[in-house]
């Protein structure tokens, strides 16, 4: 009897394992970051295609960054075949993102989009991410799951009130305690057991003004789910979170010096968009970068956005550089190659003015929010990194 339980434990946790010829993901293999593709072709080079699959969403969360673009109703997608000849076009391919809304909110997105263009990923060898709340029915995700790599959530929470105030503050309909809480415990149970039926959660969380005192516990409840990864950004001030309050750089820097100490050194922690780079001027952020680089299983990915990666619209087909689209659409996929898009992405005056490399540093500049938001006079081009 205790034989057929530890058999079938075995069984369940590699349930939704990649298969073995795919090199595991971890702090020396993350094929999202985009120094890899600069290192590799000498030149920014698109490896990376998030698709926005839905703008429909069961929450409004108060710091949304594709807050003005969720809707109640929306269009039928672009055909998947013209979706699959484009991908079949991006020479240097490695990585696709889907992203919404909740991609799970229909049941026939899930069936018609997100699992065809999976098993695509999965047969091409190419990595896959869905952003989720994961808080709808399990059964959702478990369509999905064989055929997965990363599944990406957010967790910005330390209690069920948190989760309310914080998912619910832009909602059209009040949405009551019980309700919320209800949709807390399933998110948690269906993070935990995708995590323990062998899929890799990454939980990610915003450094903002709610968070940023207790980062080391919001990290505790992560790690208690089982999560592999936790990943953390700052909060930029884009769509939903325009209005919301801002923490101060120094503020920000002590969060992470005080999650680096507290942290489970079992989960990688993956930390992106910082506004502190090795060119700084202030040699206190410029060694919080240094202790990111030395810790055993952290990294500092650099921004994907424009890089070595673009957003296609499933409904329009318009192309973006960034899913927070304050950048008009580059292009779009009826008419044009993805690759082409990307190229005249690369000639454009605002990305060449964070165009820069610092090899030494693992650096390739910052992105376009970052830089507006702290360094709107600064020409990247013209800094090095001090090391
Ligand atoms: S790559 Fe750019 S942002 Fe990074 S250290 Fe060098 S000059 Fe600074």
């Amino acid at each position: 009897m205790q034989g057929s339980t530890t058999e079938s434990k075995t069984i369940r946790a590699e349930r939704f394992a990649p298969p073995d010829h795919l090199l595991p993901l971890s702090p020396q293999n993350d094929p999202w970051d985009p120094i890899r593709s600069l290192q590799r072709y000498g030149r920014h080079t698109l490896t990376s295609v998030e698709f926005t699959v839905t703008h429909l969403c069961n929450m409004r969360c108060e710091h949304c960054a594709v807050g003005d673009s969720l809707a109640m109703t929306e269009a039928p997608h672009l055909p998947i075949d013209l979706m699959l000849r484009r991908l079949d076009e991006v020479e240097h391919l490695e990585t696709i993102s889907l992203t919404g809304g909740e991609p799970t909110f229909r049941e026939e997105t899930v069936r018609n989009i997100i699992v065809p263009l999976l098993r695509y990923a999965r047969s091409r060898g190419i990595r896959t991410q869905l952003n989720s709340n994961v808080t709808l029915d399990y059964s959702r995700y478990e369509q999905i799951a064989p055929y997965l790599d990363v599944m990406h959530i957010s967790f910005n929470y330390t209690a069920p009130e948190d989760f309310h105030e914080v998912g619910f503050a832009r909602s059209p309909r009040a949405v009551g305690t019980a309700a919320s809480a209800k949709l807390y415990e399933r998110m948690i149970e269906n993070a935990r057991r995708l995590s323990q039926e062998g899929l890799f959660v990454s939980a990610e969380s915003m450094i903002n003004f709610r968070t940023y005192n207790k980062i080391s516990d919001i990290h505790k409840l992560i790690v208690e789910m089982g999560c592999r990864r936790h990943e953390v950004h700052p909060m930029y001030p884009s769509s939903f979170a325009s209005d919301l309050p801002m923490i101060a750089r120094d503020q920000m820097l002590e969060a992470i010096s005080r999650l680096l100490d507290d942290r489970s050194p079992d989960v990688w922690m993956l930390f992106g968009t910082l506004p502190f780079y090795a060119c700084g001027d202030n040699p206190r952020e410029r060694e919080l970068l240094a202790r990111l680089n030395r810790e055993p299983n952290v990294t500092v990915r650099n921004d994907p956005d424009g890089r070595n990666r673009v957003n296609v619209n499933l409904f329009t087909g318009d192309v973006y550089v960034t899913d927070f689209a304050a950048i008009p659409s580059f292009g779009n996929v009826k008419e044009e190659r993805l690759d082409d898009v990307f190229e005249r992405w690369q000639n454009h005056p605002l990305q060449a003015r964070v165009n820069c490399h610092c090899p030494a540093a693992g650096c390739c500049g910052p992105n376009l929010l970052v830089s507006d938001m702290y360094y709107r006079d600064v020409d990247f081009t013209r800094r090095r990194a001090l090391l």
